[in-house]
């Protein structure tokens, strides 16, 4: 941000695909933050809680502290006056209302700092980031590696079978590919396959039909810990 004078609040929203480093860059924000001395409080969505209960984790194994919400309401209702950052991590699944939170804190003269998918599995905007987007300050837009060619990737490829707009599942499930490569109908193709095959055509492996792209993080791929993902 520019200079900004008095106790004005701001938003500032980080976008981009599954691995993108969008966590990595919250959690640098953040801790910049504290070590700054100013008081912090961050929240992620209930749904993103199989890796760590209490904290945002990245995928790279980076970790900070969080509280726990359901929707965007519940983070008004969580964030006391004398906190000065707030940090917000996968808000696409925290609803409609967190738009309006962020506009409430940063109206409060609150610095919000917010993460989250702009995109689903199938390259579509993946509501309510679009409407974040254009009501923050400053956007960040962030790029992962194509996991098939190297190049810049913009997407998050899902590479199971369902057409959910939420699958939050284990390790392998999503991976990041750029525009050249992403397939977005590759995961609807392998639902009707299975379909017609009589399979189960399951949305996900634990069973629970949720997610955009959900990832659980596991740091440096490997085994799934207990974690939850999405984005
Ligand atoms: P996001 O919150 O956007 O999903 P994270 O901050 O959790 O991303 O993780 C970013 C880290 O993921 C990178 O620093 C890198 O260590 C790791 N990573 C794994 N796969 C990829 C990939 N395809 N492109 C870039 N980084 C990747
Ligand atoms: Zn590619």
């Amino acid at each position: 941000m520019d200079i900004v004078k008095g106790n004005m609040g701001w938003i500032e929203v980080i976008v981009g695909p599954m691995f993108s480093g969008k966590s990595e860059e919250l959690i640098r924000r953040l801790r910049r933050a504290e070590i700054g001395k100013q008081r912090v409080q961050i929240f992620k969505p209930v749904i993103d809680q199989r890796y760590s209960k209490n904290g945002i984790v990245s995928h790279s194994g980076l970790e900070i502290a969080s509280e726990l919400v359901h929707t965007g309401s519940d983070i008004l209702e969580k964030v006391t006056p004398r906190t000065e950052v707030v940090g917000v991590d996968e808000a696409q699944f925290l609803g409609d209302s967190v738009v309006d939170s962020c506009v409430r804190l940063a109206d409060l003269g609150k610095r919000v700092i917010v993460t989250g998918l702009d995109t689903d599995f199938m390259g579509r905007p993946f509501e309510p980031m679009p409407r974040l987007l254009a009501v923050a300050e400053e956007i960040t837009k962030l790029l992962a590696i194509c996991m098939r060619c190297g190049n810049p990737a913009v997407h998050t490829q899902r590479l199971v079978a369902s057409e959910e707009l939420i699958v939050v599942g284990a390790g392998g499930m999503y991976e990041a590919r750029c525009r050249r490569c992403f397939e977005p109908q590759l995961a609807q193709q392998k639902f009707e396959e299975e379909k017609a095959r009589g399979g189960p055509a399951r949305p996900d492996e634990s069973g629970r039909g949720a997610a955009a792209a959900g990832d659980e993080k596991s740091p440096g791929g490997e085994a799934p810990k207990s974690r939850s993902a999405a984005l």
